[in-house]
């Protein structure tokens, strides 16, 4: 197994005086997928947005690449690799397509490589580029959503955090963009986060999960464990 790229501590995040994370650790290591499940409210978000330096922990450490990163701000983190396609897509509405992809490479000057980055996320998601010159608020929910996973891979990442990308979309659409998705870790090994409700879809592309209950992470398992887990089939995998 390659080092670990990110690590959590004893992680501990507030709200106000209300304890959100009640001291998580995790490990992410170097080209994994790894997905944090949990029910509506477990701290998964809370998670991916102290990692991505959105929140400060109260408590306990980050580590990306052995350095501590929690005390950074959110553009430096952007800077060392760390990028995040945030729930809810979060695209500029107003600005073209092409636009919001750009904003991706913002903390980039490398001419030559924000191109050939933009031409492979054309090649990933070709609607991207035929509607490139589109306002974003006009694409549909599954476009939206590619929008905000090829925004985010413009800051040429080392680790891609993704919060519910499967949300509001049909099942055709989720499977093709999971698919995506196991295709970009593979061909560029980009370490992938992944949150997710869609508990099956996330194991069957993750490599390990990781299940949040009430602040706290309960259980640690490769992905195929994890689904076949009976406690997880029966809280996140429902009857099929
Ligand atoms: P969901 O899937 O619903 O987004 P989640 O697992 O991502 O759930 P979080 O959004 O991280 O969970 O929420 C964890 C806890 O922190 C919840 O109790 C939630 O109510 C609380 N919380 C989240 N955001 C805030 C906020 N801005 N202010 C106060 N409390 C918050």
């Amino acid at each position: 197994m390659s080092e670990p790229l990110l690590e959590l501590k004893d992680l501990r995040v507030k709200y106000g005086n209300v304890e959100a994370l009640h001291g998580i650790g995790l490990t992410v290591r170097r080209g994994e997928i790894v997905t944090l499940l949990g029910a509506n409210g477990a701290g998964k978000t809370t998670t991916l947005r102290a990692i991505s330096g959105l929140l400060r922990p109260s408590a306990g450490e980050i580590r990306f690449e052995g350095k501590p990163i929690h005390a950074l701000p959110a553009h430096e983190l952007v800077k060392r690799g760390i990028a995040q396609a945030p729930e809810g897509r979060r695209i500029f509405a107003t600005l073209t397509v092409r636009e919001n992809l750009m904003l991706g490479a913002f903390t980039r000057t490398d001419k030559p490589g924000i191109a050939e980055t933009l031409a492979w996320i054309h090649r990933l998601f070709p609607v991207l580029e035929k509607r490139g010159t589109q306002l974003a608020g006009t694409l549909s929910g599954g476009e939206q959503q590619m929008l905000a996973i090829g925004r985010a891979l413009m800051a040429n990442p080392r680790i891609l955090l993704l919060d519910e990308p499967s949300l509001g979309l049909a099942p055709l659409l989720v499977k093709a963009i999971f698919q995506t998705l196991r295709e970009i870790n593979q061909t560029t090994g980009v370490t992938i986060v992944l949150v997710e409700q869609n508990a099956r879809a996330a194991l069957k592309l993750a490599h390990r999960g990781y299940v949040m209950e009430v602040g706290r992470l309960v259980l640690e398992d490769s992905a195929q464990a994890l689904l076949s887990n009976p406690k997880v089939q029966n809280a996140y995998l429902g009857s099929r």
